[in-house]
């Protein structure tokens, strides 16, 4: 499989030059609201003051944006045509450790609970400033710049900046797929913790494949050749037979 299309007028057989990323510092939000005077409002506001925007107008949508652009902060409007926005967090929650802040357009408090429950970080109750929610959002992403893993993991040789989605080992980069970007994410999110593979199948492919455990053995293994020093003696992504696998940092 060819790891990158050559680039056109490449003529000469040397490897096209692969142009430097991007220094990718924005943060990623991913705004989810049905309204779409608001949707916009939120969208315009956060890109003036450079963040990258990701917007979903569901639930459904907002978790299968959020699967194919990790966001470092979620503005989540509680209040979805689909599923329930607390729905939205649990989810959210079983492999996404991004902060979470509920926009709550009802007045009982109980709801708001449910969502700190389920894994919010802070809410504002609508109609509120966007002052006060940009506020909120600099204040969570702080906390989460100074909460482990941070957004560089080294494995082996190999440094992995999970914000910037690069990869580099001894200065070079090195490539992966967004399915094994995912694999990696979810691992490295717990440290030291076993992730059954039932749940990485779930987590990554969707529903309905937990008995497709060699899809898995097949992308760690491509996960380990890439990282690990020695792929045959992986020290980081580890093996559990039977039972699932384990980032060791
Ligand atoms: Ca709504």
């Amino acid at each position: 499989m060819a790891a990158s299309a050559g680039a056109p007028g490449n003529q000469t057989g040397a490897p096209a030059p692969v142009p430097a990323p991007v220094a990718a510092v924005r943060p990623r939000i991913l705004i989810v609201e049905d309204e779409p005077a608001l949707l916009r409002a939120l969208r315009i506001n956060l890109r003036a003051r450079s963040y990258e925007v990701f917007t979903a107008a569901a639930a459904r949508p907002a978790l299968a944006e959020a699967a194919q652009h990790p966001p470092d902060a979620v503005i989540l409007d509680l209040g979805l045509p689909d599923l329930d926005g607390v729905q939205v967090i649990r989810e959210l929650r079983t492999w996404s450790h991004a902060p979470v802040i509920v926009l709550s357009g009802r007045t009982g408090s109980g709801d708001k609970i449910d969502a700190l429950d389920a894994g919010a970080d802070d809410y504002v109750t609508k109609p509120f400033s966007m002052e006060e929610l940009l506020a909120r959002l600099r204040a969570v992403l702080r906390r989460e710049e100074t909460a482990p893993p941070g957004s560089q993991v080294i494995i082996g040789s190999c440094a992995v900046d999970l914000t910037a989605r690069t990869v580099s080992r001894d200065g070079q980069p090195v490539r992966l797929t967004p399915t094994e970007w995912r694999l990696l994410e979810i691992l490295v999110h717990h440290p030291g913790q076993l992730v059954g593979g039932r749940r990485l199948l779930t987590e990554v492919w969707g529903p309905g494949y937990e008995q497709m455990g060699h899809y898995l053995r097949f992308h760690m293994a491509r996960l380990r050749r890439k990282l690990e020093d020695d792929p045959a003696r992986p020290q980081h992504l580890l093996t559990e037979p039977g039972m699932g696998y384990r980032f060791q940092p």
